[in-house]
């Protein structure tokens, strides 16, 4: 059974305490999984001077000296995998398979920014007639760190590892849904960094959240989220011109061509990225677009797998899809459907319950639309939750228009037997990644850059390239010859 009453790491939040708020298991509601307690913005401004005091010390070490902290504690969270993922299943309702995929990556992601301690130490000297130059990159200071509940733990690490590994301080702020998984994780860290190097809060992103990107002292924001968060972060941020890294919503179309056969592979590839923790995945196939030659033996074939799947609570081994997160976001997808079923679309719930109730907890079948147009709100928005809406199209040229009539680019797919050609199509979506013949977490790894065109986000994470944007770019010229010119 995993710890209860897990709290917050006991550098963060002890000398303001807040009111205590309990964390409750979504596939029952009955139960209580942990209790937090909610931080004020003080906590957050005094977690903030911790990190402030800390970063001379901390940007002094060597990025070496850095990544052993690292890698240690990377050890420390492989070592409690199986608490840590049956309590992110517990408060968050997915299955414990891919609770454990995220903390296992989790550790990995933390082994591969330890690993790149040479990367982030490079400097690039020149030697020319007129003297030297030598470029650099320095950390910036306070970096706080706010991400969502979908993938708490797995995303927080993708933006503090870079940062810290690369001589930052900083302050991660707990999303307030299935904060415990995530809390356990940090808490590892925080027992192998220096006093005030990384602090954790809880809290609303009303108080909480915005105390950071407002703070003067917090130099970049690494945000993920929704996209209207990520507008009012960066507006707030301005204040001081922070540095930004927002990865925000997506609205992931799927294109399936002519030359894709319709087989086991093809559907289950697509199902299973829109279905994966109930479709609240920010790179997940959202909407379907399917050649109208193949569109009714998809629409059949992607019914039937989907009418394979079950629906409870995550720890039941049979159960291949658990409850939605909370209820502001069952009730975004079923208003979503019953606009459909208003607009005449074919609404089929598919799969079934085992072990629990529909009214246990937060809970939907996977949903299969047809019939919708391009301008249903199914389509136009993203849903982020287990309901799919399938589209025909005639040719190509429709397809990617379809798929860029959006103001979301995080990702998207094409599917085909012929590979070349779909990486041709490719490069035609404007999406911050395209993937061929997959389309679901895991298809972009931690050192492949990730982000999103349009409204999607600013800047990108994953890879060595988050480990720059969490930098300044410094150059330290001699130009001695200048000095005979004058
Ligand atoms: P959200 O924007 O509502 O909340 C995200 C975090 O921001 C939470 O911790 C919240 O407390 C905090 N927050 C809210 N208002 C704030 C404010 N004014 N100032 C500072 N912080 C504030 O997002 P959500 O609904 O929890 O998450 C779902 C969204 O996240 C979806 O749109 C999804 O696509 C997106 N997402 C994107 C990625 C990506 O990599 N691009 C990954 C996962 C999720």
């Amino acid at each position: 059974m995993p710890d209860s009453t897990l709290t917050p790491p006991v550098r963060a939040a002890t000398t303001h305490v807040g009111e205590p708020f309990s964390v409750r298991n979504p596939a029952r509601l009955v139960e209580e999984v942990g209790v937090l307690t909610r931080g004020r913005a003080a906590v957050a401004e005094e977690a903030v001077d911790r990190a402030y005091a800390a970063f001379p010390s901390w940007s002094g070490l060597g990025a070496h000296e850095r990544a052993a902290a690292l890698f240690r504690a990377a050890d420390a969270i492989d070592l409690e995998r199986a608490a840590i993922a049956e309590l992110l299943t517990r408060e968050h309702g997915k299955v414990l398979a891919d609770a454990t995929a995220e903390i296992t990556n989790t550790a990995k992601t933390i082994r591969y920014y330890a690993g790149l301690a040479d990367y982030v130490e490079r400097e690039t000297v020149l030697d020319d007639a007129r003297g030297r130059i030598i470029e650099r990159r320095v950390a910036m200071g306070v970096v706080a760190v706010i991400v969502p509940w979908n993938y708490p733990v797995l995303l927080a690490t993708l933006m503090y590892a870079p940062a810290l590994l690369a001589g930052n301080t900083v302050v991660v702020k707990l999303p307030e849904n299935a904060p415990l998984a995530l809390s356990a994780t940090l808490q590892r860290l925080v027992q192998e960094l220096p006093e005030g190097v990384l602090s954790v809060v809880a809290g609303s992103g009303g108080e909480v959240g915005v105390a950071l990107t407002t703070h003067p002292k917090v130099r970049r924001v690494s945000f993920t989220g929704s996209t209207e968060t990520g507008r009012t972060i960066m507006r707030d941020a301005s204040s001081n011109l922070k540095s930004l890294g927002l990865e925000l919503g997506g609205n992931d179309p799927a294109i399936v061509l002519e030359s894709a056969t319709v087989n086991h592979r093809l559907v289950q590839g697509i199902l299973r990225g829109a279905f994966m923790t109930s479709g609240q995945v920010c790179y997940a196939p959202k909407r379907l677009y399917v050649h109208r030659s193949r569109y009714s033996e998809f629409v059949d074939a992607f019914t039937a797998a989907a009418d394979e799947l079950v629906v409870g609570f995550g720890l039941d081994p049979a159960v291949s899809m658990g409850p939605l997160n909370n209820k502001a976001q069952l009730n975004t997808v079923k208003e979503l459907v019953e606009a459909s079923r208003r607009e005449g679309a074919s609404v089929r719930p598919a799969g079934r319950y085992e072990g629990v109730e529909e009214t246990d907890g937060f809970f939907m079948l996977p949903t299969v639309v047809s019939g919708l147009d391009q301008h249903s709100p199914l389509v136009q928005q993203e849903q982020f939750g287990p309901a799919v809406p399938i589209l025909p199209f005639d040719s190509e040229e429709e397809a990617v228009a379809l798929a860029n009539d959006s103001e979301y680019g995080l990702a998207a797919s094409v599917w085909s037997d012929d590979t070349e050609h779909a990486f041709g199509l490719a490069r035609r979506i404007q999406a911050g990644s395209v993937f061929v013949n997959v389309h679901r977490v895991g298809a972009s790894d931690a050192s492949m850059p990730f982000g999103g065109f349009k409204q999607s986000g600013v800047g990108r994470g994953h890879g060595e390239i988050s480990v720059d944007e969490s930098t300044e770019l410094q150059i330290i010229a001699d130009r001695t010859d200048m000095q005979a010119q004058i």
